[in-house]
């Protein structure tokens, strides 16, 4: 697949998992795709809880369930809100943990548009594992 097609199976695949989204609390409909390394495509939705905290992001869905799978570098974020909403502050540190500088991050919404960015431009100065020495 060359960089369209792999943009549009992540679109598709991102608004097909907003569907799911559990969001009784703020109705937000949120799916995420993501493109890791060896080539496969994990994918989530906003997954809400009473107690608010324990809420989790559709990034950090597909992000937690590729690394469940034994996969551990992220090349292609794709996340999809009506509204284009960008990862949140949590979700871009997880994003951050798995993905190199020149990720791709893409951000669509309802009318088609997508901005497209490097994860050093979402996410620049960013706490990173190599920090700590990993
Ligand atoms: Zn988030």
């Amino acid at each position: 697949m060359n960089q369209n097609e792999i943009r549009k199976e992540l679109r598709a695949k991102a608004m097909e998992a907003s569907k799911h989204a559990y969001s009784p609390y703020s109705q937000a409909k949120v799916g995420s795709a993501i493109l890791t390394d060896s080539g496969k495509i994990y994918f989530g939705c906003n997954i809400e809880n009473g107690s608010y905290g324990a809420t989790v992001c559709a990034e950090r869905v597909a992000i937690l369930t590729a690394v469940a799978n034994g996969e551990k570098r992220v090349k292609v974020v794709y996340v999809y809100t009506e509204e284009g909403w960008p990862p949140c502050g949590m979700c871009r540190q997880v994003i951050r943990e798995f993905a190199d500088d020149d990720a791709t991050i893409i951000i669509g919404d309802a009318k088609g548009a997508e901005t497209v960015m490097t994860l050093e431009e979402l996410y620049p100065l960013s706490f990173r594992p190599d920090h700590l020495g990993v």
